[in-house]
């Protein structure tokens, strides 16, 4: 498949300021319809057409619209849009250490993408609150640049309780976080190939609370997750 056309779907503004201004992408007014929160941005880099999809702030709490309502959302209206042949959902995540997940390290996603707080205990409902939504094969991008692939969990939370993660193990998942299984579910829908990017932040089974992990380790995944974008869409094979 050719890829000409990359839209990358970005939670925080934190998380994508690094990229906007690495790739020189310029705003685009009047990308999305005036009441939505949605920022778009636009250029081109290493011959790609790349449109980045900020949340935009929350108009009622003045901060980023993070999760997976408006990560549904803007996925839908980027696809309407921008008719993107590949969409990238970035942004940082929670990870393993038992999997050997580290601080700032970068993964791809692996296998289907599904939810650990969705829970329905119902005959085939309970399949749909997991959920399982494909990812693009990351394998080749991955070994070629020597990132790590692991399965993806989403919820709507950033702690976490007991039930999440034995949902996220038995999901056999390796990172957490807060949209990836929605802007798939959209993608899924829309027959839009997709894959997911994240820096890991914090490490979700040991002591310290995710939070203070969160804050003191969001600049240099940031960071990471910038030179990772730059390299994955300069990359050949992709
Ligand atoms: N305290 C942050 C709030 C960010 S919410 C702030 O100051 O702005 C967390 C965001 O980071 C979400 O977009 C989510 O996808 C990601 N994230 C990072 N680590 C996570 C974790 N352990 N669990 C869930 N989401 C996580």
């Amino acid at each position: 498949m050719k890829i000409d056309n990359i839209a990358l779907i970005i939670a925080m503004r934190s998380e994508a300021a690094p990229l906007i201004e690495a790739m020189d992408l310029k705003k685009q007014d009047g990308a999305f319809p005036g009441k939505t929160p949605f920022e778009g941005y636009d250029g081109s880099y290493e011959g790609k057409q790349v449109s980045v999809i900020v949340s935009g702030r929350s108009r009622v709490h003045g901060i980023d619209n993070v999760a997976t309502q408006p990560a549904a959302l803007m996925t839908f209206l980027a696809i309407d849009r921008m008719n993107p042949d590949l969409i990238i959902n970035a942004g940082t995540a929670g990870g393993m250490a038992e999997h050997g997940c580290r601080i700032g390290d970068v993964y791809l996603s692996e296998g289907p993408f599904c939810y650990h707080d969705r829970r329905i205990p119902l005959p085939r409902f309970r399949e749909y609150g997991i959920g399982s939504y494909p990812s693009v094969d990351t394998s080749e991008l991955a070994a070629s640049l020597g990132f790590k692939r692991g399965r993806i969990s989403t919820g709507d939370s950033l702690d976490m309780t007991d039930r999440d993660l034995e949902m996220i193990r038995e999901n056999g998942a390796v990172i957490k976080e807060m949209e990836a299984a929605a802007v798939a579910w959209v993608c899924e829908m829309m027959e839009v190939p997709m894959f997911a990017v994240k820096a890991i932040t914090d490490l979700i089974d040991r002591s310290m609370s995710t939070e203070e992990q969160f804050v003191a380790n969001l600049h240099l995944a940031v960071s990471n997750l910038q030179e990772a974008i730059k390299r994955i869409i300069g990359f050949d094979g992709l």
